[in-house]
């Protein structure tokens, strides 16, 4: 089964893919994660990505569907994977018909107001990139691996309420697109409340 989750930044995509990847054991495939790793190792598609990360826009489409092509070529990706952050226009939807079968696409439903309230408060685990808001944790480590946490570069207000407009014009159209397979939940509660109709729906579809 291969699925897509949708939603704006901070609607809580990659913690529900955390959920659904213990219970279904799936591959989780993140953009953003491919592109901070890329940033990391100083490649130039790393390069390239970082200046428009960090003002709260697009990778250019041509370059974020070749590094998404080449991940699903992995062996992994055989029992089925998890879209986190891919796609966001409709034209890498549609070069993601070309290449993967998708099954069905959940779309994270959060008010914006929520999402600028989470905004400010992620940190996120330097190691296994476990996700918490200073909100409800305060410390400085990871409850799971005790690597040290950190403030993503495009984690602030200004990036943010960007990253919102960018949402609204170039990947809400994506909710049309995929109407035939969309499964829509309310994203504003705990994570538990979120997941478990998730975990109802995805178990109807095996
Ligand atoms: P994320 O970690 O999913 O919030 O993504 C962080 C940033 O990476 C985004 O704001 C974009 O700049 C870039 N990015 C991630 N996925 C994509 C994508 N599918 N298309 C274009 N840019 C992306």
């Amino acid at each position: 089964m291969n699925i897509i989750l949708l939603g704006a930044p901070f609607s809580g995509k990659g913690t529900l893919a955390r959920q659904i990847v213990e219970d279904f054991h799936m591959v989780q495939i993140s953009t953003g994660d491919l592109f901070r790793e890329n940033i990391k190792n100083g490649t130039e598609v790393g390069l390239l990505a970082k200046s428009f990360m960090d003002k709260g826009q697009l990778v250019p489409d041509s370059v974020t569907i070749e590094m998404l092509s080449k991940r699903l070529e992995s062996d992994d990706c055989k029992r089925g994977f998890i879209l986190d952050g891919f796609p966001r226009t409709v034209a890498q939807a549609q070069a993601l018909e070309k290449i993967a079968k998708i099954d069905s696409v959940i779309q994270l439903d959060v008010p914006f107001d929520e999402i600028r309230r989470r905004a400010t408060g992620r940190r996120t685990c330097s190691k296994c990139g476990e996700i918490y808001n200073t909100a409800t944790y305060n410390k400085t480590t990871c409850e799971k691996c005790g690597s040290p946490l950190f403030q993503r570069d495009d984690d602030n207000l200004e990036t943010v309420n960007n990253r919102l407009e960018v949402y609204v014009k170039q990947t809400a159209p994506l909710i049309d697109f995929y109407a035939d397979r969309l499964f829509v939940v309310k994203g504003q509660d705990t994570p538990a409340d979120t997941y478990k109709p998730v975990k109802t729906f995805l178990k109807g579809r095996l």
